[in-house]
């Protein structure tokens, strides 16, 4: 009988763990990444030139990042690898991908999503002004490019990586002139009991903090974003403080993240079914606790199924393959599916603990201003939006976008959806599950019409 083929898509934590279990299972899986190489978003790798140490470049996290590429290095003879190749579609059981402009077909009989995920973003007054980044881009931008964003940034939003970036690029050498967190102090200790649940993780948090004030860095919490402020690129942030207060910091860039967001479209062209969590506000594809989908083959892993973070990542890319085997009749010891269940139970507490301590604020995505813009690939405004739900009585997220094109640009929704969201449900007095989320199309990100025609054909 010929080997299944198994497809996996990401080689980040979460697909390296699972293409690992599928070679120690004697199978040889399809490894595809739209990166040039592996390590995903964490342990993203520098260009080859590039010198600087695991200890410089990872910092905790090196001992892990070094584990995480020699593991997939050690894979190289036993994995179809492909960089540089995006998934662009998947339908009827068949992977639709494209490398150098050259469309490629992957049929499989499993396939593995550990996609990752993309920033959170909110609009906010001056966010498309030059200088204006999004969380992950200014961390990228740092360790992929050994570049700073600017000379003096405001790093802006809420979840742990407004901490972490803001202490690499503290620590980095760059002047940081502020972090404003949108969530209250009170909320976050609160969240302690739940964080403990994972005490070298909250410790870590806790360093990034502590370092931050130790390099005089001002932390405030509880803020409300006013404007960025230009005129032509970013020349300061203005916010209502803790205290009700109106203050101005001046700067030349700002990182501005609210925690993270799932990507999901492949999993939502593979047809999975998707479920609200309200814990989140946001819409997350229906798994088992092993990352089956709803759809029999079709597997999600690591953060693409729901933001656990690395660890957890790894840990659900070994389930995703170890069900991928069970399914597919191969022999799997039990043993460590139950092992691998609890370790990621003790993730899930966290996850709690982290959405408690950094919530999404939705009262701000819900009262941006008429005339900021939402969606910046297509410029509509807030105003837009509200029009098309009161005049033209859009009465969900998708009809809103065959309105006014709401979600239609590059971005496909990505970067504007969670607030185009939020403003819908205002507008219309409902609740926020209750206008949908936006159907993922193909392609999930800009392609040429040629490549798209070939697979086709
Ligand atoms: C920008 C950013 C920076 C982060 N930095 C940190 C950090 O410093 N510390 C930390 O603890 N956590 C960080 N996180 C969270 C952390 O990355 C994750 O918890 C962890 O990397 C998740 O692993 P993963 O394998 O699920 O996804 P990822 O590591 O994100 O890997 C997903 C991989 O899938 C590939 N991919 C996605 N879609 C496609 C497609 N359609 N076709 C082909 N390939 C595709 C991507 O190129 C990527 O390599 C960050 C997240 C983001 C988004």
């Amino acid at each position: 009988m010929a080997d299944p083929r198994i497809v996996v898509v990401g080689a980040g934590p979460a697909g390296v763990r699972a293409a690992q279990t599928l070679v120690e299972a004697g199978l040889r899986p399809t490894v595809v990444d739209e990166s040039p190489a592996s390590g995903g978003q964490i342990y993203r790798r520098q260009p080859a030139l590039f010198r600087r140490s695991y200890e410089t470049l990872y910092g905790f996290e090196a001992d892990r990042a070094k584990a995480l590429h020699n593991a997939f290095d050690g894979l190289a003879n036993q994995v179809d690898y492909r960089p540089d190749t995006l998934a662009w579609n998947v339908y009827d059981g068949v992977l639709h991908t494209l490398r150098d402009g050259v469309a490629g077909k992957l049929p499989f009989d499993a396939l593995i999503l550990a996609t990752g995920a993309t920033d959170r973003l909110l609009p906010i007054k001056g966010w498309t002004l030059p200088g204006c980044y999004s969380m992950g881009a200014a961390q990228i931008a740092l360790k992929a490019q050994a570049c700073a964003i600017g000379r003096r940034v405001v790093f802006l939003g809420t979840g742990p990586l407004l901490y972490l970036v803001s202490y690499q690029y503290a620590k980095a050498g760059v002047e940081v002139a502020a972090v404003l967190d949108t969530s209250p102090a009170g909320g976050q200790l609160g969240a302690l009991p739940h964080l403990a649940s994972r005490p070298a993780l909250l410790a870590k948090g806790l360093y990034y903090r502590a370092q931050l004030m130790a390099r005089g860095v001002t932390v405030h919490n509880g803020v409300v974003p006013l404007e960025i402020e230009g005129p032509e690129s970013v020349a300061a942030v203005r916010f209502r403080d803790g205290g009700g207060q109106d203050q101005q910091i001046a700067c030349d860039a700002v990182g501005m993240g609210f925690h993270l967001r799932s990507e999901t479209q492949l999993a939502d062209l593979a047809r999975c079914t998707f479920t609200f969590d309200g814990d989140l506000g946001q819409w997350r594809p229906e798994t088992d606790r092993d990352g089956r989908t709803t759809v029999s083959g079709v597997y999600l892993a690591g953060d693409g199924a729901r933001i656990l973070g690395a660890d957890a990542a790894e840990i659900s890319g070994r389930l995703a393959a170890l069900a991928a085997l069970t399914d597919l009749g191969r022999p799997v010891a039990g043993h460590r599916i139950e092992d691998l269940r609890r370790r990621q139970q003790t993730m899930e507490t966290f996850r709690r603990g982290l959405a408690k301590a950094f919530p999404w604020p939705a009262g701000l995505a819900r009262s941006v201003a008429d005339e900021v813009l939402v969606c910046r690939c297509e410029a509509i405004t807030a105003g837009d939006l509200r029009a098309a739900a009161n005049l033209k009585g859009a009465p969900e997220l998708n009809r809103a976008k065959a309105f006014v094109r709401v979600g239609m640009g590059r971005c496909q929704g990505r970067f504007c959806g969670s607030a185009a969201a939020e403003i819908l449900a205002e507008t219309r007095g409902e609740a926020l599950a209750a206008v949908g989320r936006l159907r993922g199309q193909a392609p999930v990100k800009p392609l040429s019409l040629a490549a798209t025609r070939e697979t086709s054909s």
